[in-house]
């Protein structure tokens, strides 16, 4: 399987936000955008000094990367996204954010289960949880309206799972999720809504980035 091996936080500081990929480290002083919070490489500063002089391709291919970054995916299945959110009835760009949320990774990661993407990835691909009973452990399993994620019983056993609930209370689940924290579960009530989505992606400059 891929593995991203890029350096993690360089992601942050290339796209001039943070997108929170290290879990509890991102709210520490030790998150390097706080310590640099400009572009990575030489000319990084000179760069950030200049943000008016990025070109329209420059914006939407930035609103793309974004993204992708944040959801985990790489390029190749983020655009199997877009064709698909393309073929799809509605909002391309809604379509395509809609696909990106229902990835089992992050379905796992908003239930407050991991604490960030990155672990739940993980814990999918080490056969933490099932799907309605079966075992999934592929990160990128399609999540629909009415699915019942939960940690499989030997899972439950476990160290980071036995400790898991106090962390997990403290973590906001938004409304289209509903979670059973002892039973360490969850269940899809609907697909989730825009403005329940992460407000800073620009799903019309990604659209606009794959129509050139
Ligand atoms: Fe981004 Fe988190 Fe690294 Fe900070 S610590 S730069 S938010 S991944």
């Amino acid at each position: 399987m891929a593995r991203n091996i890029e350096a993690v936080c360089r992601m942050c500081r290339r796209e001039g936000e943070k997108l929170f990929l290290k879990g509890a480290r991102c709210f520490t002083p030790k998150c390097a955008f706080e310590k640099r919070g400009f572009p990575p490489g030489m000319h990084g500063k000179s760069t950030s000094a200049r943000p008016d002089r990025v070109s329209d391709y420059g914006k939407q291919l930035r609103a793309k990367q974004k993204a992708r970054r944040e959801y985990g995916v790489f390029e190749r299945q983020f655009r199997r996204y877009y064709s698909e959110a393309q073929r799809m009835r509605g909002l391309t760009g809604m379509n395509l954010l809609q696909k990106l949320e229902t990835r089992l990774d992050n379905v796992v990661y908003r239930l407050g289960f991991a604490s960030s993407r990155a672990q739940a990835r993980q814990l999918v691909n080490h056969g933490h949880f099932t799907v309605n009973g079966n075992r999934a452990d592929i990160p990128s399993y399609n999540i629909h309206p009415d699915d019942v994620v939960t940690v499989t019983e030997s899972s439950k056993e476990t160290v980071y799972f036995k400790n898991l609930k106090e962390e997990a209370e403290g973590r906001t689940v938004p409304t289209w999720l509903a979670r059973d924290v002892n039973n360490i579960s969850g269940r899809v009530l609907r697909l989730p809504e825009r403005s329940e989505i992460d407000g800073n992606l620009n799903e019309q400059l990604i659209v606009e980035y794959y129509s050139r």
